[in-house]
């Protein structure tokens, strides 16, 4: 059975496998009860690629959507958002198969505006705050730190992403050279898979 549900999405054993753009997105429905529509599709769609099913989906969409009194309940959620998660498993309309984005699609949406959370956090977060964002991750070492920011100033964000997926599976990459061997993070969901099989 799947250890991927409404509940262990939330926990830090699933969590510390999640790219930046996945944990960013997924802090901020938390921190929100609510995401837009860009950012409920790139987050749904990556959950989705993780193994979380519908049903669990649905659980998880509507708890965050009408947790805080004053914002969704639940019969507004199930008239304005349901349909659109059952879309992307392929349960509505069309019953198109929908896949979770990679790291090309995610880069030609267009960026976060005020209040959005989609897009990809190296590309779209100030320096700054992106800084805070590998603190938060434990990176403090001023040279990984540099690292990060010169990818980015260059505007090799899947660089930058490698390279913190390296810097914060040091010691299992250690271990195991084999993992290391060609990769290059292109797709948020192969982000977490590496970094589950890494754990094995
Ligand atoms: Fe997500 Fe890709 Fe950006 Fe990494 S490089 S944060 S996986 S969009």
């Amino acid at each position: 059975i799947s250890d991927i549900n409404a509940q262990s999405i939330t926990t830090p054993a699933i969590n510390k496998h999640y790219p930046l753009c996945a944990s960013h997105l997924q802090k901020n429905l938390i921190l929100s009860s609510h995401l837009k529509y860009q950012g409920r599709q790139q987050l749904g769609l990556f959950l989705k690629g993780i193994g979380l099913n519908v049903d669990e989906a649905l659980k998880f969409w509507s708890y965050q959507f009408t947790k805080s009194s004053n914002a969704i309940n639940l019969e507004k959620f199930n008239k304005e958002y349901k349909y659109n998660i059952r879309h992307n498993y392929g349960l509505e309309g069309a019953r198109i198969n929908y896949k979770p984005w990679d790291c090309a699609r995610i880069l030609l949406k267009p960026k976060p505006g005020k209040g959005e959370y989609h897009g990809c956090p190296y590309r779209d977060l100030s320096v700054d705050a992106l800084v805070n964002n590998l603190n938060e991750m434990g990176i403090n070492d001023q040279q990984d730190i540099n690292g990060v920011v010169d990818d980015v100033s260059r505007n090799d964000y899947t660089v930058a992403c490698t390279r913190v997926f390296e810097i914060t599976h040091k010691n299992q990459l250690g271990k195991n050279n084999k993992a290391t061997e060609g990769m290059h993070i292109n797709h948020p969901n192969l982000y977490f898979d590496r970094s589950r099989q890494l754990d094995r």
